[in-house]
């Protein structure tokens, strides 16, 4: 989920197409066990979600018709974050943007088409270029 992606610890954020999305956090319900709230967990702000039932909590506005996470800030398809990053819940933490990893995840796509955004493509996500290996040393003239 926008600016969520476990993977954007190490990508470079600023052309991560998460941050110029957040579809996926303004498309399904946010829903997770209720112990993330915990500070040995992953310590979700609990003011930002609710009882969804006894073992479950869900982040506030997605558990509504027109959803939007409530940790979302900025314009989707334009420029967003997860206000909660560090803190967000097992579900964000898992949702992988599509070919992000090279595994095509047809729910990114559901999620942008919603908003109108096409889906992302393996070239949205270019491999750094492999580092030419060094010539070989010719021990002849050390
Ligand atoms: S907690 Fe953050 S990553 Fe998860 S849906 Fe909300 S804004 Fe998106
Ligand atoms: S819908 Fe896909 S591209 Fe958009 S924020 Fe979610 S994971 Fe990233």
């Amino acid at each position: 989920m926008a600016q969520s992606k476990s993977s954007l610890v190490t990508a470079d954020v600023s052309t991560h197409p998460c941050v110029r999305c957040g579809a996926c956090c303004s498309f399904f319900r946010v829903i997770f066990a209720k112990d993330e709230t915990h500070p040995m967990s992953h310590n979700v702000p609990k003011d930002l979600t609710e009882k969804l039932n006894t073992d479950e909590r869900i982040m506030i506005g997605t558990n509504q018709v027109k959803i939007r996470c409530v940790a979302l800030t900025g314009q989707i398809g334009q420029s967003v974050s997860c206000s909660i990053y560090e803190n967000r819940p097992s579900c964000c933490r898992r949702f992988q943007a599509s070919y992000e990893n090279g595994t095509h995840n047809p729910n990114c796509d559901l999620a942008r088409k919603s908003k109108g955004l096409k889906p992302l493509r393996p070239q949205d996500f270019p491999r750094p270029e492999p580092t030419p290996k060094a010539p070989p040393v010719d021990e002849g003239t050390l």
